[in-house]
Formats: structure tokens, sequence, C-alpha cells
């Protein structure tokens, strides 16, 4: 059918069609800017306009500002036979906002304009938003303790593995299950056993660091992961588990107590390997007797461990690691350097000579990088500089009791090798020294240094 071929019956009214339509329309005489008409769906939005056009337009939006969308050049396309669309929050008669879409068009000297509601549609999509915030907060959360979920623990521990795998950081993790917990619930109720599992985890997040990551594994097994935590940390973390679970009755039920088992992190270890290790040793901690703490006995500081597998051989430069300044940047790489010499000595069993003159240098090396890192950064105006500086002469200290211990012949190569992966080289270079950057940054272009964050 060609278009334009319908015409309206003569005994249809066009105001009366106007009003039966539930969208809101109104006309505006463009020569005065008042309203010509408005349909009724119109004022049971916004009730009777008053005014002109601009007038209505500012009031409804409660802004004189809103009346900066209708300048501009719109007006010349309107008269060209296009349409405007502007998006706006209306105060409507039920005294809400409403977010609104106005559709202008010219026709006739008037402007007829129509205006789409659309805030039921932003509701239900705030609605879908909630409710997929809530489903993500429910896959990583368990809704009766608040601790993280097993799939959450599992994300965790592979960013944590990551972390190890490239810095040689040590991690442990610990798995805690609550003694004859059915008879708990056979004697008091499953909805007793539930309140017993709140307080249990609670008395597990308050002994925590909140590095550590707590987690419900299964029904009454809760896993700990702990960043930057050698076996020997997580035994001893174990323990004060043990000790605030058993050492005050609980509320509900009365004494209470939970085994535990405890493992580190193996290079080249798949976390389904290291679960099942720590497993293991909670299943001892039952047969045992409960109320223990087991360890499985490997470990990447461990002497043995080392030796055995040759692990944790070497630390790789990386660019990454530059700071930006090329004194420190240097000095930074030849520590490595000699870190790298010392892990040799210790892989290969080299002469006890050997390995005391090595510490020594390094010894020297780190005195002369802290001096000369101490005075770029003072020259910096780097505020955290007296933190820095103790920091360095904690690492100083505990390199100098190497060094004697060395010198005795009596160092063993577990805590050598924790000092060089972890407290110099993690936790140092690679850590703190990365806070000064925006500083040396600045310094090289001569500017205001930046904000402390
Ligand atoms: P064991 O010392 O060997 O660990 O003994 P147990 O009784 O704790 O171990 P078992 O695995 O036989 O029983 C675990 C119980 O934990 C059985 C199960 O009903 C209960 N349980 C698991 N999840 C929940 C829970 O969400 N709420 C409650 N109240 N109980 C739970
Ligand atoms: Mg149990
Ligand atoms: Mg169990």
């Amino acid at each position: 059918m060609p278009q334009g071929s319908h015409s309206l019956p003569a005994s249809l009214d066009c105001a009366e069609i106007l009003d039966q339509l539930s969208v809101a329309l109104a006309l505006v005489d463009e020569a005065n800017g008042r309203f010509a008409k408005v349909n009724r769906a119109f004022t049971a939005s916004f009730g009777e306009p008053a005014g002109t056009f601009q007038e209505w337009w500012a009031h409804i939006h409660r802004d004189p500002e809103a009346l900066d969308v209708l300048r501009g050049d719109w007006t010349d396309r309107l008269s060209q036979g296009g349409q405007e669309n502007i998006e706006s929050d209306m105060h409507g008669m039920d005294g809400h906002l409403h977010h609104i879409r106005t559709q202008i068009q010219s026709h006739a000297g008037h402007l007829l304009l129509c205006f789409v509601d659309l805030t039921d549609n932003d509701n239900r999509q705030d609605l879908l938003r909630q409710a997929l915030a809530e489903m993500e907060t429910r896959s990583t959360t368990d809704p009766l303790t608040g601790l993280l979920t097993r799939r959450r623990l599992e994300e965790a521990s592979a960013s944590e593995m990551h972390r190890f795998r490239r810095f040689g950081h040590p991690i442990s993790l610990i798995i805690a299950d609550i003694d004859h917990f059915k008879l708990v619930n056979d004697a008091f109720g499953h909805l007793v056993g539930d309140e017993v599992l709140v307080e249990f985890s609670l008395r597990l997040s308050t002994e925590c660091r909140d590095l550590d990551v707590i987690g419900r594994y299964g029904g009454e097994e809760f896993v700990i992961l702990l960043p930057s935590t050698p076996l020997a940390g997580g035994v001893i973390l174990a323990n004060k588990l043990r000790q605030a679970v058993c050492g005050t009755p609980f509320e509900a039920v009365g004494p209470v107590s939970a085994s535990f088992g405890v493992a580190e992190c193996l290079t080249d270890e798949s976390w389904h390997d290291w679960l099942s290790r720590a497993d293991k040793a909670l299943y001892k901690a039952k047969a045992g007797g409960r109320n223990l703490v087991v360890a499985a006995p490997e470990s990447v500081f461990d002497d043995h461990h080392i030796k055995h597998r040759n692990r944790l051989d070497r630390l790789t430069w990386e660019d990454g690691h530059c700071v930006g300044d090329p004194v420190i940047d240097a000095q930074h790489r030849q520590l490595f350097v000699l870190a790298n010499r010392l892990l040799q000595i210790v892989r290969e069993a080299g002469p006890a000579a050997e390995l005391h003159a090595t510490i020594r240098e390094l010894s020297q090396a780190t005195g002369r990088h802290f001096r000369d890192e101490e005075a770029i950064l003072k020259a910096l105006g780097y505020p955290r500089c007296d933190q820095h500086a103790k920091a360095h002469r904690i690492l100083t200290a505990k390199l100098d009791a190497l060094s004697s211990q060395s010198a005795l012949g009596s160092l063993p190569t577990a805590k050598l090798i924790e000092f060089l992966a972890y407290d110099l080289v993690d936790h140092h270079a690679l850590g703190a020294d990365r806070d000064f950057i925006p500083w040396l940054r600045v310094g090289a272009r001569n500017d205001a240094p930046p904000a402390a964050n």
C-alpha cells in the first residue's frame, strides 16, 4: 500500500486520540514558546504546564542549567525535519524522579514533544545488576560464616602460587577440621551446630593476619592460605589456632577442639598435591588423637629439601625490576649477582671459606648500596626516608648475624636462602624499593614531589 494513502475519518477528533495515548505528548508553539496542547498522559505525569516551554523545562528539572541542552543549533536541524533526543531526570507528579527520553520534532510551526519514561527499564537493569552482584558474592562468600568459598579460595591459591614461583616467596596452608562435629550436631541439633561453625570461623579469623586467606572448604573443614610464611611459621599459627579453639569453651556447646594439617607449597607442586599433603597431615592429627597440629615435613626453606630437590637455585633479574635510577638499578643488579653466586655455592655444597667470603662481599655491597640509596632518597625529599633507612638497618643486622654464623661454619643454608630470596630481594628490592619510584620519576623532571599515598 503506498505511503500516505491513509486519511482519518472526519468523525475522529485528533485531540481525543492524543488523550487516549499512554505516552506523554505536548505541542509547543514555536512562535511564542508556549504550550499549545498537552495530552492526558502528560498532565498525569507532570501536571498542567505553566509558562513557556523553557520555563517549564527548568522547573521540571528543578535546575536552570537544564536549559543548556535546549541551546545550540538543534533547532536548525529540527527545522530541516530532524529529530532531537534528550535524556534527563524529571520530577514527576508522583514525587519521584523519572528518567525520561524527550523526543522533539518540528512540525507546522510547532514543536512536537514526546516523553518516554525509561525509569522502569533502568530499575529493571538495576535489579539485574544487583542480582548479578549477589550471585557473585554468593559464589565467593560462604553465607553462614562470611568466609571465602572453596572456589574463591582456589582462585586465591593460584595467584599466591604464582607469586611464590616468581619470587621464591614461601607460602603455607593450614587445613582445620572440627573434632567429632557430628556429635555436636547429634547432641544439640543442626542449628546449634551452625552457631559453632560461625564462632569457630570467628576464632580463626581473629588469630590470622589480614594477609591470610581463610575459606570454608567443606562442611566443618576450613583452609587458610598463609602468604609469605614458611612451614615453621604455619605450624606456629596452627598451634595458636588450636589453642584459640580448645582454650575457651564455646558459648552454645562448651568445649570444642579441632585438628590441623599444615603444608608448605613446594616448587612446581600443583594445588591438588599441596592440599593433599596438608590433608594427609590432618588425617595423622586425627589418628594421633585429635586436638593436634601435624605438618607435612617438606619445606623449600628446609636444608634437606634444598639439597635434594635443588630448588630456588637462581634469582632472575628482569627489566621490570628497575626502579629508574641508574645507580640504584646497577647496585640492585649487583646484589642479584652476589645472591646468585651464594645460591650456587650452597647448591654445589662449596667450601665454607668461599661461602663466608661471598657473604662478606654481599655485606659490603649492601652496605654501600644502602648508603647510596638513602642519600638519593634524602636528596629527592622522599618522605618515608627514615622508615626506609630503618628497614636497611634491620636487613644489615640480619646479614651481620648470618655472616657471624658462616664464620663459625654453623650457618643453616635454609636461613641464608630465606634471607636472600625473601627478605632482601622479594620484600626489599622488589617490595619496599618500589615505593619511591614516583619520587625518582618526579625528581628526574625537577617537579614538585608527588602527594604521598
Ligand atoms: P572427626 O573428628 O573425624 O572430624 O569427626 P566429625 O564428626 O567431625 O567428622 P565427620 O566427617 O564424620 O562429620 C562431619 C559432620 O559435619 C557431619 C555433618 O553433618 C556436619 N556438617 C557438615 N556441614 C555442616 C553444616 O553446614 N552445619 C552443621 N550444623 N553441620 C554440618
Ligand atoms: Mg570433623
Ligand atoms: Mg570433616
